[in-house]
Protein backbone atom coordinates (compact mmCIF):
# COMPACT_ATOMS: atom_id res chain seq x y z
CA UNK A 1 0.00 0.00 0.00
CA UNK A 2 1.04 3.69 -0.32
CA UNK A 3 2.06 5.82 2.16
CA UNK A 4 0.06 9.26 2.26
CA UNK A 5 1.49 12.00 3.77
CA UNK A 6 0.22 13.89 6.51
CA UNK A 7 -1.65 17.13 6.20
CA UNK A 8 -0.45 19.82 8.86
CA UNK A 9 -2.55 22.82 9.63
CA UNK A 10 -1.00 26.00 11.00
CA UNK A 11 -3.18 28.88 12.69
CA UNK A 12 -1.51 31.65 14.36
CA UNK A 13 -2.29 35.78 15.34
CA UNK A 14 0.46 37.49 13.23
CA UNK A 15 2.99 38.56 15.40
CA UNK A 16 2.83 34.93 16.55
CA UNK A 17 5.91 34.53 14.26
CA UNK A 18 4.03 31.34 12.32
CA UNK A 19 5.84 32.28 8.84
CA UNK A 20 9.00 32.52 10.17
CA UNK A 21 8.70 28.80 12.01
CA UNK A 22 7.62 27.37 8.77
CA UNK A 23 10.27 28.81 7.00
CA UNK A 24 12.90 27.45 9.24
CA UNK A 25 10.87 24.11 10.03
CA UNK A 26 11.24 23.63 5.46
CA UNK A 27 14.75 24.24 5.70
CA UNK A 28 15.55 21.30 8.00
CA UNK A 29 12.82 18.98 6.63
CA UNK A 30 13.00 18.16 3.05
CA UNK A 31 10.23 15.79 3.53
CA UNK A 32 7.16 18.54 3.71
CA UNK A 33 6.02 20.94 1.55
CA UNK A 34 3.94 24.31 2.04
CA UNK A 35 0.72 25.16 0.48
CA UNK A 36 0.77 28.26 -1.53
CA UNK A 37 -2.63 29.95 -1.24
CA UNK A 38 -4.75 32.15 -3.56
CA UNK A 39 -5.60 35.66 -2.18
CA UNK A 40 -7.31 38.71 -3.10
CA UNK A 41 -5.56 40.70 -0.85
CA UNK A 42 -2.89 43.42 -2.46
CA UNK A 43 0.74 42.41 -2.61
CA UNK A 44 2.89 44.13 -0.07
CA UNK A 45 6.47 45.07 -0.62
CA UNK A 46 9.02 42.14 -0.83
CA UNK A 47 6.31 39.65 -1.92
CA UNK A 48 6.22 37.68 -4.75
CA UNK A 49 3.49 36.14 -6.82
CA UNK A 50 3.22 32.09 -6.70
CA UNK A 51 6.05 32.44 -4.07
CA UNK A 52 4.22 34.13 -1.59
CA UNK A 53 0.60 33.90 -2.48
CA UNK A 54 -1.28 33.20 -5.70
CA UNK A 55 -2.16 37.15 -6.26
CA UNK A 56 -5.60 36.97 -7.49
CA UNK A 57 -8.68 39.12 -8.98
CA UNK A 58 -12.27 38.71 -6.95
CA UNK A 59 -13.87 37.75 -10.06
CA UNK A 60 -11.52 35.15 -10.64
CA UNK A 61 -11.49 33.63 -6.73
CA UNK A 62 -15.08 33.64 -6.42
CA UNK A 63 -14.95 31.55 -10.20
CA UNK A 64 -12.58 28.99 -8.21
CA UNK A 65 -15.33 28.91 -5.08
CA UNK A 66 -17.97 28.03 -8.11
CA UNK A 67 -15.73 25.58 -9.32
CA UNK A 68 -15.01 23.75 -6.08
CA UNK A 69 -11.21 24.30 -7.06
CA UNK A 70 -10.91 25.33 -2.85
CA UNK A 71 -9.94 22.63 0.01
CA UNK A 72 -10.95 25.20 2.24
CA UNK A 73 -11.55 29.35 2.05
CA UNK A 74 -12.55 32.13 4.28
CA UNK A 75 -12.62 35.92 4.36
CA UNK A 76 -9.81 37.53 6.82
CA UNK A 77 -9.91 40.93 7.10
CA UNK A 78 -11.84 41.90 4.08
CA UNK A 79 -9.88 39.82 1.49
CA UNK A 80 -10.20 36.48 0.50
CA UNK A 81 -7.71 33.55 1.17
CA UNK A 82 -7.94 29.91 -0.23
CA UNK A 83 -6.37 26.69 -0.71
CA UNK A 84 -5.98 24.85 -4.20
CA UNK A 85 -7.62 21.58 -3.31
CA UNK A 86 -5.77 19.92 -6.41
CA UNK A 87 -2.60 20.90 -5.29
CA UNK A 88 -2.61 19.64 -1.58
CA UNK A 89 -4.63 16.00 -2.86
CA UNK A 90 -1.47 15.72 -4.92
CA UNK A 91 1.04 16.24 -2.67
CA UNK A 92 -0.47 13.86 -0.49
CA UNK A 93 -0.57 11.08 -2.91
CA UNK A 94 3.00 11.60 -3.36
CA UNK A 95 3.86 10.92 0.22
CA UNK A 96 4.73 14.39 0.84
CA UNK A 97 3.88 16.13 4.16
CA UNK A 98 1.70 19.43 3.12
CA UNK A 99 1.80 22.28 5.96
CA UNK A 100 -1.56 24.58 5.65
CA UNK A 101 -0.99 27.98 7.31
CA UNK A 102 -4.56 29.15 7.42
CA UNK A 103 -7.05 31.08 10.04
CA UNK A 104 -9.51 29.39 12.48
CA UNK A 105 -12.01 29.41 9.59
CA UNK A 106 -9.94 27.44 7.09
CA UNK A 107 -8.97 25.30 10.10
CA UNK A 108 -12.37 24.56 10.74
CA UNK A 109 -13.48 23.71 7.26
CA UNK A 110 -10.15 21.40 7.29
CA UNK A 111 -11.03 19.34 10.35
CA UNK A 112 -14.15 18.52 9.27
CA UNK A 113 -13.06 17.42 5.38
CA UNK A 114 -9.97 15.44 6.63
CA UNK A 115 -9.96 14.74 10.57
CA UNK A 116 -6.84 13.03 10.38
CA UNK A 117 -4.98 16.30 9.57
CA UNK A 118 -2.79 17.81 12.51
CA UNK A 119 -3.34 21.01 13.84
CA UNK A 120 -1.28 23.20 15.34
CA UNK A 121 -1.27 26.85 17.31
CA UNK A 122 1.52 29.15 17.90
CA UNK A 123 0.98 32.15 20.51
CA UNK A 124 2.88 34.67 21.50
CA UNK A 125 4.26 34.25 25.24
CA UNK A 126 2.61 37.70 26.11
CA UNK A 127 0.28 40.45 25.39
CA UNK A 128 3.05 43.15 25.95
CA UNK A 129 5.69 40.81 23.43
CA UNK A 130 2.98 40.70 20.86
CA UNK A 131 2.37 44.49 21.02
CA UNK A 132 5.96 45.08 20.20
CA UNK A 133 6.04 42.47 17.65
CA UNK A 134 2.74 44.41 16.11
CA UNK A 135 4.43 47.51 16.43
CA UNK A 136 6.98 46.57 14.09
CA UNK A 137 9.06 49.84 13.16
CA UNK A 138 6.86 52.38 14.94
CA UNK A 139 5.21 54.06 12.39
CA UNK A 140 2.20 52.88 12.54
CA UNK A 141 -0.60 54.88 14.79
CA UNK A 142 -1.70 53.84 17.81
CA UNK A 143 -5.32 53.00 16.02
CA UNK A 144 -3.41 50.84 13.38
CA UNK A 145 -1.90 48.82 16.29
CA UNK A 146 -5.21 48.68 18.48
CA UNK A 147 -6.70 47.06 15.51
CA UNK A 148 -4.70 44.36 14.67
CA UNK A 149 -4.36 43.72 18.34
CA UNK A 150 -8.10 43.32 18.23
CA UNK A 151 -7.82 41.02 15.39
CA UNK A 152 -5.03 38.65 17.25
CA UNK A 153 -7.36 38.58 19.83
CA UNK A 154 -10.02 37.24 17.92
CA UNK A 155 -7.62 34.65 16.34
CA UNK A 156 -6.02 33.59 19.81
CA UNK A 157 -9.65 33.40 20.99
CA UNK A 158 -9.54 30.15 18.84
CA UNK A 159 -6.39 28.33 19.99
CA UNK A 160 -8.55 25.47 22.46
CA UNK A 161 -9.77 23.68 19.05
CA UNK A 162 -6.31 22.67 17.80
CA UNK A 163 -4.68 19.85 19.08
CA UNK A 164 -1.14 20.94 19.71
CA UNK A 165 -0.18 24.80 21.24
CA UNK A 166 3.24 25.80 21.04
CA UNK A 167 4.45 29.82 22.85
CA UNK A 168 6.65 31.40 20.66
CA UNK A 169 9.07 32.68 23.16
CA UNK A 170 12.58 31.51 22.54
CA UNK A 171 12.32 31.05 18.29
CA UNK A 172 14.92 27.85 18.63
CA UNK A 173 12.71 26.54 21.16
CA UNK A 174 9.90 27.02 19.24
CA UNK A 175 11.24 25.49 16.49
CA UNK A 176 12.15 22.13 18.42
CA UNK A 177 8.70 22.08 19.97
CA UNK A 178 7.27 22.18 15.95
CA UNK A 179 9.76 19.74 14.93
CA UNK A 180 8.44 17.15 17.76
CA UNK A 181 5.13 17.46 16.26
CA UNK A 182 6.17 16.32 12.89
CA UNK A 183 8.24 13.88 14.14
CA UNK A 184 5.58 12.52 16.71
CA UNK A 185 2.93 12.10 13.74
CA UNK A 186 5.73 10.37 11.56
CA UNK A 187 6.44 7.80 14.09
CA UNK A 188 2.78 7.20 15.11
CA UNK A 189 1.91 3.08 14.34
CA UNK A 190 0.34 2.98 11.31
CA UNK A 191 3.17 5.38 9.51
CA UNK A 192 5.36 3.00 10.47
CA UNK A 193 3.79 0.23 9.31
CA UNK A 194 3.46 1.77 6.02
CA UNK A 195 7.08 2.57 5.29
CA UNK A 196 8.46 -0.51 7.11
CA UNK A 197 6.44 -3.30 6.20
CA UNK A 198 9.71 -5.40 4.54
CA UNK A 199 11.46 -4.51 7.84
CA UNK A 200 8.74 -5.83 10.12
CA UNK A 201 7.56 -8.84 8.60
CA UNK A 202 11.74 -10.08 8.32
CA UNK A 203 11.94 -9.31 11.73
CA UNK A 204 8.87 -11.56 12.50
CA UNK A 205 8.95 -13.76 10.22
CA UNK A 206 12.10 -16.34 11.90
P1 LIG B 1 -1.74 37.86 5.58
O1 LIG B 1 -2.61 38.63 4.63
O2 LIG B 1 -1.25 38.71 6.71
O3 LIG B 1 -0.63 37.14 4.86
O4 LIG B 1 -2.64 36.71 6.24
C1 LIG B 1 -3.78 37.05 6.96
C2 LIG B 1 -4.40 35.79 7.54
O5 LIG B 1 -4.90 34.95 6.49
C3 LIG B 1 -3.46 34.91 8.35
O6 LIG B 1 -4.13 34.52 9.55
C4 LIG B 1 -3.25 33.71 7.47
O7 LIG B 1 -3.01 32.54 8.23
C5 LIG B 1 -4.58 33.62 6.76
N1 LIG B 1 -4.49 32.84 5.53
C6 LIG B 1 -3.50 32.83 4.60
N2 LIG B 1 -3.78 31.97 3.60
C7 LIG B 1 -4.98 31.40 3.91
C8 LIG B 1 -5.80 30.41 3.27
O8 LIG B 1 -5.50 29.86 2.22
N3 LIG B 1 -6.96 30.10 3.90
C9 LIG B 1 -7.36 30.67 5.08
N4 LIG B 1 -8.48 30.28 5.62
N5 LIG B 1 -6.61 31.60 5.71
C10 LIG B 1 -5.43 31.96 5.13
Amino acid sequence: MKQLGTLFVISAPSGAGKTSLVKALLEQDKQVCVSVSHTTREMRPGEENGKDYNFVPMEQFNQMIEQSQFLEFAEVFTNKYGTSQLWVEEQLQQGKDVILEIDWQGAQQVRRLMPECVSVFILPPSTDELRNRLTGRGTDSDEVINHRMSEALSEMSHYGEYQYLIINDEFSTALQDLQAVFTARRLELDKQQLKLSSLLSGLLSE
